[in-house]
Formats: structure tokens, sequence, C-alpha cells
């Protein structure tokens, strides 16, 4: 007697290119290029926001809404910031992510990882691999700034009937994971996290490094700092400055993705362990364990990295109010005063956690403006409740 199939393993991958389920809300997180887009209608973030239900079979609970921290950083067991006391070179960071996912590998707990390498004819083409070597993993290292369709690669893992994985990834990618967890055929998933925020597509992308950088060919990596301002490393070693309040949000208020304008998982709650910078003072991480397996990915590396309890320092919210119409009616300050600012708000701004929930707000606020306006229907059951909550603390215009 053969056991019946699966029913996914019938369905039919999108071509590239085809206009996928979410339309265009997508954000190309690659569910749809696998037979796994069987399930989208239930798993894809933009058709089906189920934050509580999937937090629940991932935490074993979901946010505590009475918790303001909740809101803010979903359900987590503790929080700190760190940093590698020797950096991986060429990493977003100190390479936190691309040590752990290397530890992993090397002591067994998965069989493979998957990450996202670049092109090589383009530093920021993503090519999402299934990694099954440290090197490769170590060629998945820095942001690529793009949406990047890293669970295009899922249905290798069933091929190679793999039994035990780490996925390192962004929200939306996460989410669409979490709901067809338990069709993967795996005895023990990881997910390695890291917060997104203002993503682009390769065209979007062109556009940002166009308007904002001196030199857009030669930048190897970017990044949104904590000082307020974008810092730019180009391939000469040398590093440029923009303020925030400078760039030019006329011309780049179209730039980001309509998914990235219409997201609110920022902190990427359904990862185990959550790996950026913006709860973090300047050159370290900042990290959230969720759950049990987090602190497991943590613990490998606990010799390679020194860390530092949290710090929250200011009041973000009369900075956020204030950049609400601003954003609104997609106002540049001239050059000079955009560098004054800059320099004020980083002298009296909010600091560590109350910087990511700055920037939280200034986000969520923005999105939530986004999606009343584009898709009204979708409101209601599209915000998650913590987010309705965050964004409630704010005066919006119509
Ligand atoms: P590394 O060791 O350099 O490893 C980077 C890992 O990121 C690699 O494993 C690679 O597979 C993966 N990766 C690269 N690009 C992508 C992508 N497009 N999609 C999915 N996975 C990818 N942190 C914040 O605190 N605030 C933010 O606003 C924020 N925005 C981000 C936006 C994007 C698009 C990305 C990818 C990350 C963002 N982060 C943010 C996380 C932060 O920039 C660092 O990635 C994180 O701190 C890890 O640094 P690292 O040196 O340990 O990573
Ligand atoms: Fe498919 Fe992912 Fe796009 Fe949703 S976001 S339509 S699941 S590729």
């Amino acid at each position: 007697m053969t056991l019946a199939q699966p029913p996914h393993k019938k369905a039919k991958a999108l071509r590239p290119g085809a206009r996928r389920p979410a339309k265009e809300l997508c954000s190309e997180c690659g569910l749809c290029d696998t037979y796994y887009i069987h399930y989208v209608k239930e798993a894809c973030a933009f058709i089906n926001q189920q934050f509580p239900e999937l937090e629940t079979q991932t935490h074993g609970r979901s946010r505590d809404l009475e918790q303001e921290n909740d809101w803010y950083f979903g359900v987590h067991q503790d929080m700190m910031t760190a940093r590698k006391t020797q950096p991986v070179e060429g990493a977003q960071w100190t390479g936190i992510v691309s040590s752990i996912a290397i530890e992993m590998l090397n002591r067994g707990l998965v069989e493979g990882v998957i990450c996202v390498q670049n092109t090589q004819e383009d530093r920021f083409q993503p090519k999402p691999v299934l990694a099954t070597t440290p090197e490769e993993i170590l060629a998945a290292k820095v942001n690529k700034p793009t949406l990047s369709p890293n669970l295009s690669v899922l249905e290798l893992v069933e091929q190679s009937n793999m039994k035990r994985l780490l996925v390192i990834g962004v929200g939306c990618q996460i989410q669409a994971l979490r709901a067809v967890e338990h069709r993967l055929g795996l005895e023990k998933l990881y997910v390695l996290g890291m917060p997104c925020v203002d993503n682009v597509d390769r065209a979007g992308l062109q556009k940002f490094l166009d308007t904002t950088s001196r030199s857009p060919e030669t930048v190897v990596y970017y990044e949104f700092m904590q000082d307020f301002r974008v810092h730019f490393k180009h391939e000469d070693g040398s590093t440029e400055t923009v303020p925030f309040f400078g760039l030019k949000t006329n011309q780049l208020k179209d730039v980001f993705a309509p998914s990235c304008m219409s997201c609110f998982d920022y902190v990427n709650g359904l990862a185990d362990l959550v790996v950026g910078y913006m709860g973090a003072p300047f050159g370290w991480q900042w990290i959230v364990v969720r759950n049990d397996r987090g602190q497991e990915m943590l613990d490998l590396v606990q010799d390679q990295i020194e860390t530092q309890p949290v710090m929250s320092q200011g009041d973000r919210k009369p900075a956020v109010q204030q950049s609400i119409p601003a954003y609104d009616k997609g106002v540049t300050l001239p050059m000079w005063a955009a560098k004054l600012m800059g320099v004020f708000i980083e002298r009296i701004g909010p600091k560590g956690l109350e910087y990511a929930r700055f920037s939280i707000d200034s986000h969520f606020t923005r999105n939530y403006l986004f999606v009343k306006r584009n898709y009204p229907e979708k409101l209601a059951a599209h915000v998650p409740e913590f987010a309705k909550r965050i964004v409630r603390q704010y005066k919006l215009p119509d």
C-alpha cells in the first residue's frame, strides 16, 4: 500500500514575475516559489494576520496586552545587548547571527541553514540558499537590503530529507514559515530572526542609493543607525553619514515596498531568538530571547560575546508626534538644519529601548495610515491588537 502524498506536493509554484496572491502587498517571501503555495491563503502574512495563534504555537503564549513591553517587543524571556569580542569581518554588525548559525551546524544541532547570499554580478541581489557548510553560512553574512525570497528554497529541505533545520529570516518570511512549519517533515526547527523595516525591491534600492549617497555605485553596506543618521560604508573603507532628517522624503516616499508599508512585525515576533541593533547603544547588538530554543542558540556563543543589560532613556513621544505630519507631507529639511536637528536629537533624544520604541511608533503610525488610506477594508483584521494600542497613543491625520 502506498501512502497518500501530502496535498501540497501536487501544487505548482508560480513562475518568476507572475502576480502573487497578495498582489501588490506581496513581500516576495518566497513561499509562492514552492509547492507550499498550496497553503498561501492561511500562511501569507499579508492575507491572513494571525499573530496570537502563531505566537501561542511557537512560544506557548501570545503577547500579554496588559504589558506595554509585550506590545513593543513581543513575547520574550530575556533581553540584553551584546557584541562579539572578535567581530566577523564584513558582517552587518559584529556577526552574532553568522556565528550562531555556524556553531549550530558544527555541533550537529542542525543539518542545514536557510540564509541568503548575493549573486555574483550584484552584491545587493539576494540569492537564498540551504547552506550545509560553515563557508556557505559565512558567504551569507551582511544584509541584502532588498526583499528576499528566503523561503524559495523550502522544497529542498523536504527533498533532502533533512530533519533538523535553522532558518534565518525577517518577519514576513518567518510568519509564512511558522504557518507551514508542521508540513515540512522536520523533527526540530530553530528560527533566528532579525528586526526589519522599510525594505525595498532592487529598483527601489537603487533609487534610495542614487538620491541619498554621494557615491551610490561604491556602497557595500548601509544601516539606519541609532544616532539618527544613515551610515554608508564604501568600497575604499570610508564611511559617509546622512542625517535622517535630511533624507529626500518627498522623492523617497514611494520607494518602500507596499508590503513594508503595511507590516506590523518590525521585531520579528515569531522567531525564537532575535538579533538586531535598535535597542542597543551604538556599536552593540540587541538580543531578544523569546523562548527556550532561543536561549539554547544564544548559549552556543556565550564564550564569543560580551553582554550588557538593556537600558532606556528619554521620552520619544513628542518626537514621534511631531514627525507624523512631517512625514505625511514629505517635508525635507535643508541639510544644515537636518544636521543641527540630528545633533540636537542625538544629545537629548531617546536611547536604548526608548529609541527602539521611537522607531516602532514612527513606523506603526505611518503604516497604519497607509493601510487605512489604501486598504480600508483590510484595516480591522490586518492590524494586530498590539499595534492598534501603540498607534492609539498618537493623534493621526485623516
Ligand atoms: P551577519 O552575521 O552579517 O548575518 C546577516 C544575516 O542576515 C545572514 O545570515 C543573511 O542570511 C541574513 N539576511 C541578509 N539579508 C537578508 C534579507 N533581505 N532577508 C532575510 N535575511 C537576510 N535591525 C534593527 O534593529 N532595526 C532595523 O530596522 C533593522 N532592519 C533590517 C532590515 C533588513 C532588510 C535586514 C536584513 C536586517 C535588519 N536589521 C534591523 C537587522 C540588523 O541590520 C542585522 O542584520 C542584525 O543585527 C544581524 O547582524 P549580524 O552582524 O549579526 O549579521
Ligand atoms: Fe506568496 Fe510570500 Fe508573496 Fe504572500 S508574501 S503572496 S506568501 S510570496
